[in-house]
């Protein structure tokens, strides 16, 4: 038998996943982690909660509890309104799945609005934020009017500028689309301002997203999408049978069912924040920028050399100047975790 010719298994590959990169997690062991806007602070779990956990059966496919629990941790009075995924990135997936596109968004924001639409075939569009990182309305909702989006991600506060963006910008940005806008209030536990939840009733084409991984749950991978039921109706339609595991439901409803610890932790967050911010905005040679999110953008001439030498004395941060030119971001940590950065931060510009 003639011996089969090698295949190029690349030319397999559809040509919109072919040029996509893959989301860039840095596994670098380091003391002070301030990379991934995760919280400093985590939960123990329970021995005897973990004697409940049945690993033969599968887990409860509609989160019944878990839903229960989140829905009234943030006031929403029915967990009808609310659906689960596997990280908000699996929500985003799923919307992207559900609606399709053309996909719009802010530039700069989290990649994964383009990438999950691009990988899904879909066109993905960014509208460039202003200089200072607010919204540029007049050209959103030119794009809206040309691009007719199915859908709109708009992170508020967004990643990675740490701003949230004005309220009558967004309702301008629903009420001029006929496409569904997802406000993504990943970071809303540390934002001062209201949020979008109690507009939910208002606009029918208007979900947010949230996390549990910001503040405090991040391993658990739990996130929700909360809109009108007629819309998760459909949206639960793309979502795989068991997303969410046994361990993470059950451990989520057991910390957000005793919730003065995580709000403790989210205000010690906020508290950080504004120390670090104050010691960032001392340092002449920086320019930070004001943050509603746990995390900080700062720029710095030659952020790369910076980004290096915090690295080789232990701090890791996210260097972000190829999305931001000239731009690092620092998540808040502890109290301890934040001097160490100030202070490596300090000689790295010397
Ligand atoms: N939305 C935004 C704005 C984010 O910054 C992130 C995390 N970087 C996510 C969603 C995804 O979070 P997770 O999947 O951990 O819930």
């Amino acid at each position: 038998m003639a011996k089969k010719k090698d295949l190029d298994l690349r030319s397999l590959v559809r040509p919109n996943v072919r040029v996509l990169a893959a989301y860039e997690a840095k596994e670098i062991p380091v003391k002070v982690k301030l990379d991934a806007n995760e919280s400093p602070f985590g939960f123990s779990i329970d021995k005897s909660l973990l004697k409940r956990i049945a690993t033969n059966r599968y887990p409860d496919p509609g989160a019944k509890a878990l839903r229960a629990a989140y829905a009234s941790s943030i006031g929403l009075k029915d967990p009808s309104w609310l659906l689960h995924g596997n990280g908000s990135d699996e929500v985003i997936y799923n919307m992207v799945c559900t609606f399709g596109g053309p996909v719009l968004y802010p530039v700069p924001t989290f990649s994964m609005y383009a990438n999950i639409a691009i990988a899904i075939g879909e066109r993905a569009v960014g509208v460039p934020l202003r200089d200072d990182f607010t919204l540029d309305l007049p050209a959103f909702l030119k794009k809206i009017k040309s691009e007719r989006p199915r859908l709109i991600f708009l992170a508020s506060p967004n990643n990675p500028t740490g701003n949230s963006f004005g309220d009558e910008e967004i309702i301008r940005i629903i009420e001029a689309s006929d496409g569904i806008v997802a406000v993504d209030e990943a970071y809303q536990p540390f934002s001062p301002k209201k949020g979008f939840l109690r507009y939910l009733d208002k606009y029918q084409n208007l979900v947010v997203l949230r996390t549990l991984s910001k503040i405090g749950l991040a391993a658990l991978r739990v996130g929700f999408v909360c809109a009108r039921p007629e819309i998760l109706h459909e949206v639960n339609k793309v979502r795989l049978p068991f997303n969410l595991n046994t361990l993470s439901q059950a451990v989520a409803v057991s910390v957000l069912e005793k919730p003065a610890r995580l709000n403790a932790s989210i205000k010690k967050i906020a508290s950080e924040r504004k120390r670090l911010f104050k010691g960032l905005s001392k340092i002449k040679e920086i320019k930070a920028f004001p943050s509603d999110a746990n995390f900080i953008l700062f720029r710095a001439a030659g952020a790369d050399g910076i980004f290096k030498k915090l690295l080789e004395e232990g701090v890791l941060v996210r260097d972000l100047s190829r999305a931001v030119p000239g731009c690092l971001r620092v998540t808040v940590g502890t109290e301890k975790e934040n001097d160490k950065f100030l202070k490596t931060l300090k000689r790295a510009l010397k």
